[in-house]
Formats: structure tokens, sequence, C-alpha cells
């Protein structure tokens, strides 16, 4: 079909499915034939996401090919009479559907289109990169200058935009703090199609609103991260616990170590739960060799469950020398189970890639593209071993279906002026459920069971009143919202009323209501 062909078609479903004041003169005065798309396949595509348990259809998808694209589809929907509502599409990484745009424009932030942007200042120390960068991208071009971001997520095959908008953490968090406290300025399109930049010292309630904003207030197209000189090399250690008061407080004291000399101090420190009778090895990591695999019966007698540390030291290669005194330094004030220590070593690129490896795998196995009913939880310290009790050694039974990650983080790395939500104590843990469902007749492995399983969870934490807060939050009621925000829902809503007045942006994220 033509292309005009298919955008007359198009602009007739748009007026007839949500009876907007876009028609088709304004849409071409808007002059971006080459950037809006109405192709089945581009539908298709911003109508899912990672998580694959919801569909919703945009009417059109924008390529964009600089940030006056975005100002043009924005301004149309806030100054068309009904509205229609514009969503950024990072990589589509979400679970539920958060990056959609129902009968909207959903932007296509991480196109093959997106504007070339990025520019490193070795000087200053930081890089510019457009909104839909992916990390590994940026990581990849600061490296040229052999510097690196520091602050990461486990997987860089995420937006620069798409985290940021939630806050970006991983084991590098309790030392630099999330994402959201490594980026020094920002250009943002707000729901008026306004381009504004933003910083601590400049728009500095819309900079602080869209850090960990879940896109309710501007579209991001320039972000300015934070660098620091990258290491060429990583020793990545596992260490396994059956005690689980034993695993915290190592953790809790590593990170407590945030402020020491990087001699005397891991770069990152995470952990996950091990349920399962069978091997330690899991899709987030290729660590253990598979002609090896480790039986976590050879660790544990009794059958129970295990905790495994992970932890991993930056070096530059000039240090070789130095680096197993100081890790075994480290490991001597810890108490895990002797003769647990399992270590890598690698260059620190592929380390920071290292999740890519195990989406390729399970990619080629036909196991990445399936049901993700991923649930992730900020549990405050003081409740974490009634959560261990309850959760891990209650509710989950044998089997999990996928990692479950455990790290704490210090709140303090957090700042208070973002939107992003934690619990009100100074260490909280990240409890993530990072499961896929499969359709293979096995009953606890369907979506249903593990959807029910989340929702067990939650009220779990509700009954023994932990107050939990989401990451990556999905809620459908003002009402949980409202809770969920807490103090800061008073200042959240009046942000959305001042930078994106309309509800246009992000409805996807089902927190404000929109007319159209
Ligand atoms: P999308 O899903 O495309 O968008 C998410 C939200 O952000 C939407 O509301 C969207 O409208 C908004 N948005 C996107 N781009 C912009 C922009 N430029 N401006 C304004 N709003 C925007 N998270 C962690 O913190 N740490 C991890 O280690 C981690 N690992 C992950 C591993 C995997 C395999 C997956 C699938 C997810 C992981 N996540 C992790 C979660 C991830 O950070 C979020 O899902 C994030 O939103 C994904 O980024 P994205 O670019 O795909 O965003």
């Amino acid at each position: 079909m033509s292309k005009n062909l298919l955008l007359t078609l198009a602009v007739y479903r748009i007026i007839l499915t949500a009876g907007l004041t876009l028609d088709l003169t304004e849409l071409q005065l808007l002059g971006l034939h080459d950037q809006l798309s109405f192709e089945p396949s581009d539908v298709e595509t911003a109508s899912k996401d990672f998580g694959g348990l919801k569909r919703a259809n945009p009417l059109a998808v924008l390529h964009p090919s600089s940030a006056e694209d975005i100002v043009r589809i924005v301004k149309a929907a806030y100054e068309s009479a009904h509205g229609f509502s514009v969503s950024a599409r990072g990589h589509g990484h979400s679970i539920n559907g958060q990056a959609t745009a129902t009968n909207g424009v959903a932007i296509q932030m991480s196109s093959s289109r997106k504007p070339a942007l990025t520019i490193v200042s070795e000087k200053f120390m930081y890089v510019d990169v457009w909104g839909g960068e992916l990390w590994v991208d940026v990581l990849r071009s600061t490296m040229e200058y052999g510097l690196a971001p520091k602050s990461w997520t486990d997987y860089l095959y995420l937006s620069v935009g798409g985290t940021i908008s939630n806050a970006g953490i991983s084991g590098q968090t309790f030392n630099h703090g999330p994402q959201i406290s490594n980026v020094y300025e920002l250009d943002v399109i707000t729901g008026k199609g306004e381009l504004l930049t933003c910083s601590e010292e400049e728009n500095s309630d819309l900079y602080h609103a869209v850090l960990g904003g879940l896109g309710q207030f501007g579209i991001i197209t320039r972000a300015r991260i934070a660098l620091e000189r990258a290491a060429q090399r990583a020793r990545w250690i596992r260490v396994l616990y059956s005690n689980f008061s034993s695993f915290t407080q190592d953790q809790e004291y590593l990170i407590s170590l945030h402020g020491q000399p990087d001699t005397q101090k891991f770069d990152y420190v995470e952990g996950f739960v091990i349920v399962d009778e069978g091997i330690i090895n899991n899709w987030r990591s290729s660590f253990f060799s598979s002609s090896n695999p480790l039986k976590v019966s050879s660790f544990n007698d009794e059958g129970g469950v295990l905790y495994c540390l992970e932890i991993a030291k930056n070096y530059q290669e000039s240090n070789a020398d130095s680096i197993d005194q100081e890790v075994e330094d480290l490991l001597k004030k810890l108490n895990f189970i002797p003769g647990s220590i399992f270590t890598t070593d690698l260059p620190y690129v592929d380390f920071l890639d290292r999740v890519h490896k195990a989406e390729l795998k399970l990619r080629s196995k036909g196991l990445w593209d399936v049901p993700h009913p991923w649930l992730n939880l900020f549990v405050p310290k003081s409740r974490i071993s009634d959560f261990d009790q309850g959760v891990f050694k209650g509710i989950l039974g044998k089997k999990t279906s996928g990692p479950i990650l455990i790290y704490p983080m210090n709140k303090n790395k957090w700042g208070n002026k973002s939107s992003a939500v934690t619990p009100d104590e100074d260490v909280f843990y990240l409890v993530a459920f990072l499961r896929s469902a499969l359709d293979d007749g096995i009953e606890i492995q369907t979506l249903e069971y593990l959807t029910n399983e989340n929702h067990r969870i939650v009220r779990f934490c509700d009954d023994e009143k932990i107050n939990i807060k989401q990451y990556l939050p999905r809620y459908t009621s003002e009402q949980e919202w409202i809770h969920h925000f807490g103090n800061k829902w008073a200042q959240f809503s009046k942000r959305k009323m001042e930078f994106d007045p309309k509800y246009i942006l992000a409805t996807g994220q089902s927190i404000f209501k929109p007319s159209f």
C-alpha cells in the first residue's frame, strides 16, 4: 500500500476511533511524513513490551529524527480540542504496557533513525546522549575515551530515558546512587510541547520531577550523564550462605563501606536467592561452567534455601598485582560457607554486559519472548528477615521459574527531591522476582500460577504491615497510586498539572486518567 494511502486511512481511523480534531491537513502541516509511520508492523511493535502481558495499539508511531519532531507532535496533541496520548517508548522493556499509547502516538525513541547526539567531555567527565540511546551504546562511546558511566543497570539494552524515568539500579547503587543520581542535566519536552533544559540549577522543579517520574512530566531528549575513569577488568565473585542473617549482615556491612577508599570496598554488591533444588546457574548470568554445574545440595544438606552474595572489584591491569590481596582482605571479614568461593575475572565491559550473553542463549532456545510477570519490591531493612521467612521460606515453595535478586542500598545516595519512591529507612533491599512463564504443562511455571504467587507476596506484605514500595510500579486505581507515592503524591500531582495539564504523556502508566 502506498505511504499516502496508509496515512489517509490511519488519519480517518484516528478521527473515527478517538474522535480527535487532528485531521489530515493538520498532520500534513506538521511536516512529519517521513517520521510518522502507520505501518502495521510498527504499530504492532509499539503495542507490546518485554512483559508480554498487555497489548495496546497506538494509531501511529513517530520515528523522531530530532527533538523538534517530538515538539511538533506533543504541541499538536496539547493544542487539539480533545487531545490524544503521546508516549515515549524507549526500548519497550517495561512489563505492564507502561510505554504504550492507546489510540495515540508512540514515539520510538530508540529507533534506528534516532539522532546522533553523543558528545563526550573528557574535561568535565560527562557524556551528552539522546534520550533513546541504549546504555550499551553509551558505554561503547565513552570507552573510546577510557571513560564510563558510574551507575548501571544489570542489563544494558535499555534506553537512557526509560531507566531514568524509573531510577536505574544495580550493584553499584549502594556506592554511586541510582542512575537518576548521576544525571547532571536534561533536555525535556513537556506535555505543553515546550523544550526546556533543566538541571539542579535551571528549571529544577522539572528536573526533579522527571527523574524517576515514570514519563509523566516530559519526554527526555538529551541527558548529561556523569562519567568516571573506566576500569579495565573486573574480579567477579560469588559466595554462598545458608543463614539469612549472616548473608544480610555481610551485604549491609559491604554497602556501609561506600565512603571508604576504592581499595577498601567492592564496586558492586548484589545477591540472589536459590530456592530450587537444581543448579545454581540462572539465565541472568552464566557464571558457573555449564559442564560443571554447581549443585545446591553440595552446600546444603538440609535442602533449605541458599543465598548467594555476588560482588565485584574493578581494577586497572597495572594494579593486577595488588587485586588478589585487596579481595582477600575484604573476603576475610565475611561469614559465608567455607569453601563456597567462586571467582571469575573478565574485561570490565564484559562484566557490565554480562546479561546479554544469557539473553542470546535464551533467544536461541525461544525462551526470551515469553511472558514475564516480574515483580520488583523495595523492602525496608527492618523487615527483610520477616520477608525471608514468609516468602523465600514460605510462599515460594521449591521452584522459582527464574532468578530472584536481593541486595541492599543506601537511601542517602538517592537524594529526596526526585519523583522516585523508596521505603522510609536508611537501608532498603531490592527483591526482584524475574520470572518467565512457560506454557509447557507444568502448573507452577504458568502465567496464572506466577501471577497469583505475585499477588500472594504483595498480600503477605500488606497483612504483615511490611511497608514495601514497588519498583517499576504497576497500579490501576488512583487510591493505589496515592498510597504508593505517600507524602510525595501532593507534589507529584501538582507537577503533573504544571507540566502536563492535559494528561497527554505516558498514559500507559495509568496514573492520571485523560479525558480523551
Ligand atoms: P520503556 O519500557 O520503553 O519505557 C518505560 C517508561 O519510561 C514508559 O512510561 C515510557 O513512556 C517512559 N520513557 C521511555 N523513554 C522515555 C524518555 N526518553 N523520556 C521520558 N519518558 C520515557 N531496571 C533497573 O533499574 N535495573 C536493572 O538491572 C534492570 N534490568 C532489567 C533487565 C531486563 C531484561 C529488563 C527487561 C528490564 C530491566 N530493568 C532494570 C527495568 C528497566 O529499567 C525498565 O523496564 C525501563 O523502563 C526499561 O527501559 P526502556 O528503555 O525499555 O523503557
